[in-house]
């Protein structure tokens, strides 16, 4: 189509009705139209379909998330929400936004109990005896102790005082769930003779170092042990494990890592995951643990305040559902770290610049230091201008610079989107 420029800038109207720009959401289409109009009276462009384009860049920044491809090398990236939803779990998340039964017994037509569901799948998964769900790992771990430990000390090993991301450093997160901290052992060995040097401690926690390696001489006792000490010692246990890696994932080429359900099969009285780490669902913190435990989980007032909603409910239960039927390669997470290295190659070539072999993070803390092998398509001109188009096109893309290149990695993001962001950096460079 060609278009003319009239000299003279096109009405509001006419852009209303503009077929590309019907994609915009109506609640913000006016306003992106005003904008745009704006910036090409400045640089006197009045061509309706320039003024469109404009119009539709304007708009990205109105939408309250604006979408975009993960090219970042990273596949959990917090700053992205982390893992991608599979199709099912999309869907049932949809579904779950109309009217649906949460608390409500459809048989007996009495309240009922919002995660019966959830619970069930997740006991049956993980071997735990009972389980809760609540806003993320953050929160489950606020609560566990909260739960089995307030006013009383925990102790934990200097090794493990983590903090992940600004506000999560765990002496606060301790404070606040009102109990007292006791540290015990160093930074590179802690014994259960530190822990059971602890005089009158209400419960021992554990966490598990995510975004951290402590290598060398190094000692922590494995956790069945340390659960048995505790439970000789009549002293509660909380592990805040994190990753929620629910199978063995040397498949990837990673070197080995104790699934959840090995942890859980410690006997500890609650273990706290998160559900868009290793898990590959929703944003969620999942307490897993004896019936007792959880019992006395439910009945804090933090449980109500960090309740999870309906429509993470359903898109964990439809992502637990994967793995129950051996399906869960299919989540996006699983299908990035799984997806072949001649295919990455392929991908990265189609993309355009240098091809070079890199590591694909994990991400989320979920792996520290370790990476799974990929290629990247690299761009070594002009590499902060490019980034920036990019980021500011039709969907934004985002890489990352390194040595004033821009490298982008193709493992996290799905075909359809390889192929989008493949002809706007044709259109680019
Ligand atoms: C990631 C992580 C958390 C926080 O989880 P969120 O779901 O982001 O709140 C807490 N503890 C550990 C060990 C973690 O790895």
């Amino acid at each position: 189509m060609h278009s003319v420029d009239k000299g003279y800038p096109p009405s509001v109207h006419e852009l209303m009705a503009h077929s590309d720009l019907q994609r915009i959401p109506e609640a913000w289409r006016k306003d992106a139209i005003h904008l745009a109009l704006n910036r090409c009276r400045d640089q006197q462009v009045y061509d309706v379909d320039r003024v469109a384009m404009e119009a539709l860049l304007a708009s990205r920044w109105m939408a309250p998330l604006p979408e975009v491809i993960n090219l970042s090398g990273v596949l959990l990236h917090t700053g992205l929400g982390r893992a991608r939803l599979h199709p099912e779990a999309q869907a049932a998340l949809v579904r779950a936004s109309a009217a649906v039964a949460v608390e409500f017994d459809i048989e007996t037509g009495h309240r009922g109990d919002r995660q019966n569901h959830v619970e069930n799948r997740l006991c049956e998964l993980t071997g735990a005896p009972a389980a809760y769900v609540v806003n993320n790992c953050a929160a489950a771990l606020m609560l566990a102790l909260n739960a089995l430990a307030e006013g009383g000390r925990v102790a934990v090993s200097r090794g493990e005082m983590i903090e992940i991301g600004g506000a999560f450093r765990l002496p606060e997160v301790m404070a606040q769930s009102g109990v007292e901290l006791a540290e015990v052992g160093c930074t590179n060995r802690t014994r259960i003779s530190d822990y059971q040097g602890v005089e009158g401690a209400t419960a021992w926690l554990r966490c598990h170092p995510s975004n951290y390696r402590i290598t060398g001489f190094t000692e922590s006792p494995g956790y069945a042990e340390w659960v048995a000490a505790a439970r000789d010692a009549g002293v509660r246990t909380v592990i805040d494990l994190g990753h929620g890696l629910l199978v063995d994932w040397r498949e990837a080429g990673l070197p080995y890592e104790m699934p959840t359900p090995q942890v859980v099969a410690s006997g500890a009285d609650l273990v706290c995951i998160s559900g868009d780490k290793l898990l590959g669902g929703p944003q969620a913190g999942i307490l897993l643990g004896q019936t007792e435990a959880i019992a006395e989980v439910r009945k804090r007032p933090f449980a109500r305040a960090f309740r999870v909603d309906k429509l993470t409910l359903a898109a964990l239960a439809a992502t637990l559902d994967l793995y129950r039927s051996g399906r869960w390669r299919e989540t996006p997470f699983w299908e990035s770290m799984l997806r072949p290295l001649a295919q990455v190659e392929a991908e990265a070539k189609a993309l355009g610049g240098e091809v070079r072999p890199s590591l694909t993070e994990v991400g989320s803390g979920a792996a520290p230091g370790i990476g799974i092998e990929t290629w990247c398509a690299v761009f070594t001109k002009d590499a902060a201008r490019l980034s920036q188009e990019l980021r500011h096109s039709e969907i934004s893309i985002i890489g990352h610079i390194q040595d004033k290149s821009l490298w982008l990695d193709p493992r996290g993001a799905t075909p359809e989107e390889l192929e989008q962001a493949g002809a706007v950096l044709r259109r680019l460079t």
